[in-house]
């Protein structure tokens, strides 16, 4: 088979556009792991195809940005109607799919045709823009739920192309799949593609069971052959660019801020978390465990800080609007309680942070806590893993051999250091030994990253128990869990998970040309 050009396809181009004053547009590079995931594309030659984010009526101007998309960014633009991306993007895809997908049905209550008819011809504008810039033998990679309808359109226009699908969450049980009023039609758009890729074992498990269940196909564990196509079912855990961390830890302006931080927070341990403010982040649950650690422990009441930043996201859809006022309370709450004329344990901001500032974070954290009542994979975990790494690497803590190095201290024997990584650092001048990762077992993450403490965040007392039993660990516990998740995550990396990807969708499309 000679292949040709890879198209990628997304909801959104991996910029943000804007347009000035003068008429001319600026584009801003995003920094997403499929970004990342790309770069390891070497050798191929790819177009980028998504939504521009902003309605475009003139000709001129969409002919203008077609030019300047495709000459200087590889990217090719897709022009949504505001009103039809309203609802396909907010309504459908974020108001029906997402809730569902992440087991939340009873947010479910939004499902209207209208929205459903827009999810339809956003789904077809898509396949439309893929025909023009698509030539013999090229190879269409199409991502996540918002585009579910689109690998079967694609087939129709052209019965021969290479086609491939990866769903970036989580696919729910076919028991709460099959609520979906069109779950029909979602699994006929997804069955016309040759590989149809999931984070998890489980997540493709449930989609052949769904398969079988509203289709009343037959599946086997490698797929499903449904008009004439064989729909090649694959794991491929994505992960993280680990040097694009490393080396995040060590510019001088994140090492600033992790000095400032530093003294900030001297004395105190901190538990640090980072989630888009989304209700399948499990936030409330996370201070609500928090609280009850609180209660429990009261000999940490003031000496423990929760750094938690919730990115705002969505804010379009009435769900997310009452949960940043639910957090809100919370935090009030708690830090109303527990809080003192010296500080409160809760530092809370509903906020982006920038890079510097999220590495320093990361690098500053004595455990790093997930409460994710579903998520994908979560990449956060990964992203604090590779910086506690490169933070015990520059304060010369060993990370090889489950004990803390004794450059500093060479006198001591190192087998009487059995006391907790703060007093180590102290007694001993040397950095404080890994972060513990505190990791939800609804995360996609958590079936790989066996070296954290996993939780789940329903149970709050166990929670409570589990932030205490991090914030206890001895180094050397520390040290060996870290091992065990630090040797996954850099090795299962974002450019590994596209060219095994890759890898895959070659072979299905082989035998797609040439079954025998
Ligand atoms: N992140 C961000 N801005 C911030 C804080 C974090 O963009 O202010 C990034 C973070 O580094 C991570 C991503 O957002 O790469 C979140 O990915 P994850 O898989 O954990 O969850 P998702 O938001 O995709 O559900």
């Amino acid at each position: 088979v000679k292949f040709g050009d890879l198209i990628v396809v997304s909801n959104r181009l991996p910029m943000t556009i804007t347009r000035k004053e003068d008429g001319n547009h600026e584009y801003k590079k995003s920094s997403g792991g499929l970004v990342t995931a790309l770069t390891g594309m070497e050798g191929r030659e790819f177009k980028w195809i998504g939504w521009t984010g902003m309605e475009c009526e003139e000709k001129e101007e969409r002919d203008k940005l077609r030019k300047e998309l495709l000459e200087e960014h590889k990217c090719y633009p897709v022009f949504l109607k505001d009103d039809d991306a309203d609802m396909y993007y907010n309504g459908f895809s974020n108001g029906v799919l997402w809730p569902l997908f992440h087991y939340l049905y009873e947010k479910n209550t939004t499902f209207n045709t209208e929205q459903w008819e827009a999810y339809k011809k956003v789904n077809q504008q898509f396949c439309d823009a893929i025909m023009e810039v698509y030539k013999d033998g090229d190879m269409i990679w199409v991502h996540d739920y918002h585009l579910m309808l689109l690998p079967q359109m694609l087939r129709k226009a052209r019965p021969d192309a290479f086609i491939s699908f990866f769903l970036h969450i989580p696919f729910p049980s076919s028991e709460i799949y099959r609520i979906l009023p069109v779950r029909e039609a979602l699994l006929e758009g997804l069955l016309a593609s040759n590989v149809v890729g999931f984070h998890t074992f489980d997540f493709a498990r449930h989609f052949l069971s769904s398969i079988t269940r509203s289709l009343g196909l037959d599946t086997t564990p490698r797929g499903c052959l449904h008009n004439g196509i064989f729909s090649h079912v694959h794991v491929f855990p994505i992960g993280i660019n680990p040097s694009q961390f490393s080396s995040g830890f060590q510019t001088d302006a994140c090492k600033s801020r992790y000095a400032y931080f530093k003294d900030k927070y001297k004395g105190k341990k901190l538990i640090v978390g980072v989630d888009r403010l989304d209700y399948t982040k499990g936030m409330e649950l996370k201070l609500i465990a928090f609280e009850k650690f609180l209660a429990t422990y009261p000999q940490y009441r003031n000496n423990v800080v929760l750094i938690q930043v919730g990115v705002p996201t969505r804010q379009d859809v009435v769900e997310y609007q009452s949960l940043i006022s639910h957090v809100n309370e919370h935090v009030g709450r708690i830090n109303s309680t527990y809080g003192t004329l010296d500080g409160f344990p809760i530092h809370y901001i509903n906020k982006s942070v920038n890079f510097d500032d999220l590495c320093a974070l990361y690098g500053m954290a004595d455990a790093l806590i997930v409460t994710s009542i579903r998520d994908g994979m979560n990449l956060v975990s990964s992203e604090f893993i590779v910086v506690q790494n490169e933070r015990c690497l520059q304060e010369n803590v060993s990370v090889e051999d489950g004990y803390i190095s004794d450059k500093d201290s060479p006198s001591t024997p190192s087998n009487s250091r059995s006391n907790s990584g703060e007093a180590s650092a102290q007694n001993f001048n040397v950095g404080k030994p890994p972060g513990v990762l505190i990791l939800s077992e609804f995360a996609g993450a958590a079936r790989s990253l066996g070296g954290s403490l996993i939780i789940n965040p329903f149970n709050i007392i166990a929670t409570a128990k589990s932030i205490f039993d991090a914030l206890e660990m001895p180094p050397k516990e520390r040290i060996a869990r870290h091992r065990q998740n630090y040797d996954v995550v850099k090795t299962n990396t974002a450019t590994k998970w596209g060219s095994d990807f890759m890898h895959e969708f070659e072979v299905a499309c082989q035998y797609q040309a040439d079954p025998a």
